[in-house]
């Protein structure tokens, strides 16, 4: 039986032939995004990108996690970004999860439970907030003077900024 993967596979390559050309690997705009999973984001028409401008970095929430910080380090330490954008957004997955809850379901179908927290939130604008404040501390990114905070509306498609 074909796969969601078998259907994707082939629609890759049907596009080879419209492949864009070869980009330099630092990004153009030298600009990290740092958004969530959520299949409504689709971050470069969000943000009118085209292939070798920005990287475009993703985990559930869009939080700013040690392996998300870990991303950002390489990002501008070897790959010459210099600014942030963290855009979380409205509708999350991970709103209001009932982490206890998660963990026990995890914890009652293997014996274990993961070395990791998921992140839930109960406010976006305050997760964003965590969120810039924690980029913004962490030592080892050299470039922390463009660090800025968004909420998208899936719903609308509004992209709201967090002012701190
Ligand atoms: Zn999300």
């Amino acid at each position: 039986m074909a796969t969601a993967t078998d259907a994707l596979l082939a629609a890759a390559r049907a596009r080879e032939a419209g492949f864009e050309g070869s980009r330099a690997v630092i990004p153009s705009m030298h600009v990290a995004i740092v958004t969530c999973m959520d299949s409504r984001i689709d971050t470069f028409r969000i943000f009118g990108l085209e292939s070798g401008q920005a990287h475009v970095l993703r985990n559930a929430g869009g939080l700013a996690s040690d392996d998300m910080l870990r991303s950002l380090v390489l990002s501008q330490r070897r790959l010459q970004t210099r600014e942030i954008i963290l855009m979380h957004h409205t509708d999350c997955g991970l709103y209001r999860t009932d982490e206890p809850a998660l963990l026990a379901e995890i914890a009652a179908d293997t014996g274990g439970v993961p070395p990791y927290a998921f992140g839930s939130f109960q406010n976006v604008d305050d997760a964003v907030r965590r969120a810039i404040e924690r980029v913004r501390e962490h030592p080892y990114l050299p470039h922390r003077e463009n660090v800025r905070g968004f909420v998208y509306e899936v719903e609308t498609g509004h992209l709201r900024e967090i002012v701190m």
